[in-house]
């Protein structure tokens, strides 16, 4: 079953990939309903640092960027979505500074991943991120990685589905409700397992808790900076430092116990900077076995995920909500749709089925 042009249809989420997804959906001709129960700017999309970072993202976290030519991929859809959605996209790079065997470590995995970063001195990190450790004397700095502004991102999403003609209705949705909506549905409910009832695949999917630190008495970094076991940016007209990684844990509760590591890194980064003052922000991804999003029909009729973004969300959206869109309307899904595929974690039972 394909939906066409002018036929109905629901989304259930409204963080990045729910409202990417509703958008393309929208502006495929369809008549789409958002059903959310949290506030965009109160789910993990809300709370995210939105760097599109193929290169870094890849060489730092292989288990979330196991193929590079698809992390790219999805990145070069951003241009064309900021310009419809309206919003800036910062395309003037990343760096990295860090203890010398670290740096050392990231510039072979650059180089392995066919990668060339640039060399910068102290004078360019200095600019970028005044009082940055002085004992880091050089860095790495690559192009390939983008930002956006997520609270900006989310609030433009909204408003161009609103002006397509799409809706957001706020209301948690329990399997019951769900099943029976007389429409095609898309689940983009992140780690949420209420609706596991209606699509299996969502099983495969593990928390990870993620906690970012905030503060407005500082300007963040003109260039987006990672280190060894952080980042920092500029966001808010503050500076935010990003972020733990906590498999297995779903709660949205500051624990400063967790934060030891990330905090650590950071005055490593900027040892003058008061130890004091930071806001705690939490966010839960959801990540599959190989890191990457479940994005396509379902196994239940009428029923299209777009779940499992692990660290890359924002990178990965307009590539999840393209393979969607064409999965809903029944068009060829292009060369990453199989990849993405939500079956590819179900157990076979002996006789075919998953
Ligand atoms: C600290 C942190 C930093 C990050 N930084 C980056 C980054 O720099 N770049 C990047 O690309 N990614 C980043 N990520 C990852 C990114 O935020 C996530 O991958 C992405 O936001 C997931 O989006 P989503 O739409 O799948 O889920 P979510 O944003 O979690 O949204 C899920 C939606 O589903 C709704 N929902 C769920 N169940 C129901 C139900 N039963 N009824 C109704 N509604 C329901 C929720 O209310 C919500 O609206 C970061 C994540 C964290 C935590």
């Amino acid at each position: 079953m394909s939906a066409q042009g002018g036929s109905s249809i629901v989304v259930v989420g409204a963080g990045v990939f729910g409202l990417t997804t509703a958008v393309r959906l929208a502006e495929a001709g369809l008549k789409v309903r958002v059903i959310a129960g949290a506030p965009p700017g109160e789910t993990a999309s809300g709370v995210a640092a939105g760097m599109l970072a193929p290169a870094f993202e890849t060489a730092l976290d292989p288990p979330g960027g196991a193929s590079l030519p698809l992390m790219l991929a999805a990145r070069d859809l951003w241009p064309a979505l900021a310009e419809r959605l309206g919003v800036a996209l910062d395309r003037s790079g990343a760096a990295a500074a860090g203890p010398a065997g670290w740096l050392d470590d990231l510039e072979v995995r650059l180089a392995t991943l066919g990668l060339q970063p640039e060399a910068v001195g102290r004078a360019d990190l200095e600019a970028w991120a005044p009082g940055m450790n002085p004992v880091f004397g050089r860095g790495l700095m690559t192009r390939e990685d983008w930002r956006i502004e997520p609270r900006l991102a989310l609030a433009a999403l909204v408003s161009r589905l609103t002006e397509l003609g799409g809706r957001i209705d706020h209301e948690v949705l329990s399997a019951e409700a769900a099943l029976a909506i007389q429409a095609p549905l898309v689940l983009a409910t992140g780690i949420d397992q209420r609706l596991s009832r209606l699509a299996p695949e969502l099983a495969a999917l593990e928390p990870i808790k993620g906690q970012i630190l905030h503060r407005n008495d500082r300007p963040g970094p003109a260039r987006v900076i990672r280190t060894e076991g952080a980042y920092a940016l500029a966001s808010g007209g503050g500076l935010l430092a990003g972020a733990t990684m906590e498999a297995g844990r779903a709660d949205r509760i500051p624990d400063r116990g967790a934060q030891a590591g990330l905090r650590s890194a950071i005055a490593g980064l900027f040892p003058s900077l008061p130890t004091a003052g930071w806001r705690t922000r939490v966010g839960v991804r959801a990540a599959s076995p190989d890191g990457l999003p479940l994005a396509g029909c379902s196994g239940r009729e009428g029923l299209f995920l777009a779940v499992g973004a692990r660290r890359n969300g924002w990178l990965l959206a307009p590539l999840v909500a393209d393979i969607v869109t064409a999965a809903v309307t029944g068009k060829d899904g292009g060369p990453w749709a199989s990849r993405l595929d939500p079956s590819r974690f179900a157990r076979d039972d002996g006789e075919g089925r998953a």
